[in-house]
């Protein structure tokens, strides 16, 4: 019998629990153990799930029971010109997803922009944020509480700043609803994304808090942060990076390239990301900002469930009289190129292909580059759907790369 088979047995026979695998194996086993119950179980051959290519062992630090990997294709666009703050240069950015005609069409708004001598970028703003809720008897204590906060920055900087070695505290924003206090810390968070490391920070200076004020705590994170959850704060006030692209395409190229006008392009962007947006009360303002921003995450090891903040982002087009003038802005785009899913191998290599993979120099460059590629390919990305819909082509597109 192998050890796998042996590990199997023991969880079958109750003597194990699933997740008790690795305290008796290593984790390769444990995983090939797991496969064989979940075999018998549910009768599904498991052999893709379980061919990879990276240790198990290295994985440990990212998921629990784990059975072997999701597999994606992942596709490529590029070259991408961007000049940005910290990005500069071509660069090639890879994509991961099952949605067939994605990469062609951003690929397309790519070839467009390059054409055009490149996109601009800038990280405008950067902070990652958690807000803590506390309960406190009345809005008489809950004011005193918001006041002291306002007082103490430098000292709850201190505590939280004692947990980390890169991460520094910049601001603390509190905000009162009746007999709850929530406390917005926001976070430099350099290249790191960030979240590990501003909730281990602000559980550091929720000490003091409690220890100085009458607030009690009742949650670590109270919503208002917002992580994971559609929030205006967000668009508003932004969280990760806030980062923005640009490109001025002159007229002709339009037509050349994306087989339409610039007024076509400006009236679509109008009709469908403004006042379509604004009618269905969506956050974000934009065609399918998502969808490159989804792909790039999976490519390159962010966390997937934050495309929901990185929606937040708004697209505009102008016809100029020099060219078509388009810009995204993102409001909260979370990426980082250290911690969390950047250092398994397919996805460290995908950031090494941006040249952004690690620290960066200075700490935290590497991450505003990241942020401004994505920020242009998405500019890519809005350029060509919205080209699409202004020549009536999107259905046909679909039809011919994506059936
Ligand atoms: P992390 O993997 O927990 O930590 C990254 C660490 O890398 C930093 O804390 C820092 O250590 C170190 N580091 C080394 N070089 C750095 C550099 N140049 N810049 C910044 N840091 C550097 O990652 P995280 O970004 O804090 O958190 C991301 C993870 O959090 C993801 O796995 C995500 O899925 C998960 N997540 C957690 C929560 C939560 O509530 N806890 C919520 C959502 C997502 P020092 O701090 O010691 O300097």
């Amino acid at each position: 019998m192998t050890d796998a088979e042996e590990l199997a047995a023991r969880v079958r026979d109750g003597e194990l629990r699933l997740y008790e695998l690795e305290e008796h194996a290593d984790a390769e086993t444990a995983a090939t153990a797991r496969r064989r119950l979940l075999a018998e179980e549910t009768g599904v051959d498991l052999e893709s799930i379980g061919d990879y290519t990276f240790e198990a062992a290295d994985a440990e630090p990212n998921v629990e029971n784990m059975i072997g990997a999701a597999q994606l294709p992942m596709g490529v666009v590029g070259p991408l010109p961007v000049d940005g703050s910290a990005a500069d240069g071509e660069h090639y950015l890879p994509l991961a997803t099952t949605e067939g005609a994605l990469v062609a069409s951003v690929n397309r708004g790519v070839s467009t922009i390059r054409r055009a001598g490149g996109a601009t970028a800038r990280v405008l703003k950067s902070g990652m944020t958690r807000a803590p809720v506390f309960r406190v008897e009345d809005v008489a204590a809950a004011g005193e509480v918001s006041a002291w906060v306002r007082e103490h920055v430098e000292d709850l900087a201190e505590a939280a700043e004692a947990t980390t070695g890169h991460g520094e505290l910049q601001d603390v924003t509190p905000y009162v609803v009746g007999d709850n206090v929530f406390l917005r810390f926001s976070y430099d968070t350099k290249d790191a994304m960030g979240m590990n490391m501003a909730t281990i920070a602000t559980e550091a200076a929720c000490e003091i808090v409690e220890r100085e004020t009458p607030a009690e705590l009742v949650a670590l994170s109270g919503n208002l942060c917002s992580d994971k959850k559609p929030a205006a704060i967000n668009a508003v006030e932004g969280r990760g990076r806030t980062v923005a692209a640009d490109v001025l395409i002159p007229h002709e190229q339009v037509e050349e390239r994306l087989g339409t006008t610039t007024e076509a392009i400006a009236e679509a962007n109008t009709r469908k990301n403004l006042v379509g947006s604004a009618k269905a009360g969506a956050l974000g303002f934009n065609a399918h900002a998502a969808n490159v921003v989804a792909a790039a995450f999976l490519a390159t090891g962010q966390d997937a469930a934050q495309v929901v903040e990185g929606a937040n982002a708004i697209t505009t087009v102008d016809a100029r009289e020099d060219g078509l003038y388009a810009s995204v802005t993102l409001a909260s785009l979370e990426v980082g190129t250290v911690g969390g899913g950047t250092s398994l191998p397919t996805q460290a290599e995908g950031l090494d292909v941006l040249g952004y993979a690690g620290g960066g120099d200075p700490a935290g460059s590497n991450a505003d580059a990241l942020a401004e590629v994505i920020a242009a390919g998405a500019l890519a990305g809005e350029l060509s759907l919205l080209a699409a819909l202004s020549s009536r082509h999107l259905s046909s597109a679909h039809e011919d790369l994506g059936r």
